[in-house]
């Protein structure tokens, strides 16, 4: 995807306000929700009746015995490689000692899945139990784009994106991270409204529907939208049973587009942000990346810790912020070698500890 270049390097630049976003096309059902919302932002009490569901225990007791394990509290992971079998990918973050995992549920550059194998399956259900693991994280396939101006792939990625998050449930993936989309040549505005009509259909269609889709903020190269926390709670402001929706912050494309995250007071600016526009309970996973895009650039290419144009200090207002402590924290840096010889993954959340 192209650079937007000679576009505005601010987060603000070019969104429009959710609330203004398309109203004549909504349902009262959506209105609805929008007036929840408005009354969250209004008064801290009613937020909490369209909070998402609260998280799995699995996590903060899986934390707990880390604890006294003398360890520390944060859940590291790793992207890994599902080749061979969903396990393997797991038997790899062991091996690595990890505490979870990020995968694909199905080979990343194809729409169509292969069912899985009930070997596979059993393998991962049994690794997935290994104490002192967190709870896998799964990504979406990079072909699907909700926000489409063409109904024909809208509807193939919306299929697609469906049945992804039907086999995280298999799976017991409680998070499926997703790029919210690509506007193209259409305004954002309409852009937002249609992915959020997407999530409508996929959660009116699966009522029981257990995993989360988490709408990841990203740099806004070219057209794709969630660069701004505005724009993410514009889409989660159109989807009638927001709480079943979540969001992923990535360091990298949140300073690639324009939030400076080395800086503490700006770091908290953003995170209230998101607090009064969406609410922090919905940030259910980070993907930890330095970058080698500057502040503002809007390019997202992905580092090592400390190795960016982040830096530690943007990593350590992340973790000690109390309010992640139980939430996964995902690497997805290049996978080579260390120069000393180590696994970059091993050496990338060794630093991280560091600075926990
Ligand atoms: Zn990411
Ligand atoms: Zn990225």
């Amino acid at each position: 995807m192209s650079r937007a270049a000679g576009k505005s390097n601010l987060p603000q630049g070019g969104t429009k306000k959710p609330r203004g976003a398309a109203k004549s096309s909504r349902t009262d059902a959506v209105v609805a929700t929008k007036g929840r919302i408005a009354n969250k932002v209004a008064t801290k009490s009613r937020a909490r009746t369209d909070k998402p569901a609260p998280r799995g225990k699995t996590s903060a007791a899986t934390n707990a015995s880390r604890s006294a394990a003398g360890r520390k509290v944060h859940c590291f992971g790793s992207h890994l490689s599902i080749a061979g079998g969903m396990h393997h990918a797991i038997e790899a973050a062991l091996a690595l000692n990890l505490d979870t995992v990020q995968v694909f549920v199905k080979n990343q550059r194809q729409w169509k899945a292969t069912p899985f194998r009930s070997d596979d399956l059993q393998r991962w259900h049994a690794l997935r139990a290994t104490p002192g693991f967190c709870p896998p994280t799964a990504h979406a396939t990079y072909l699907i784009n909700l926000a489409s101006g063409d109904d024909a792939l809208r509807e193939r990625s919306r299929i697609a994106f469906a049945e992804e998050l039907e086999r995280c449930d298999t799976l017991e993936i409680p998070y499926l991270v997703i790029h919210p989309g690509a506007a193209l040549d259409a305004p954002a505005e309409e852009a937002i409204e249609r992915v959020a009509s997407s999530l409508n259909q996929i959660f009116a269609e699966r009522p029981a529907l257990r995993t989360m889709p988490l709408l990841e903020a990203t740099a806004g190269q070219g057209s794709t939208l969630g660069r701004t926390m505005e724009q993410l709670a514009a889409i989660i402001e159109g989807v009638r049973e927001s709480r079943r929706v979540g969001v992923c912050i990535d360091t990298c494309h949140v300073f690639a587009a324009g939030y400076d995250i080395r800086d503490q007071r700006e770091y908290e600016k953003m995170i209230a942000t998101a607090d009064r526009l969406f609410g922090v309970e919905r940030i259910r996973c980070w993907h930890l990346n330095d970058s080698r895009g500057a502040l503002g650039s809007r390019v997202d290419r992905h580092e090592h810790i400390g190795k960016g144009q982040i830096g530690p200090a943007g990593f350590a207002n992340v973790l000690r912020d109390k309010r992640f402590v139980n939430t996964p924290m995902i690497l997805e840096t290049p996978k080579e070698t260390a120069p000393d010889g180590r696994d970059w993954d091993t050496v990338n959340v060794e630093v991280l500890r560091g600075l926990e």
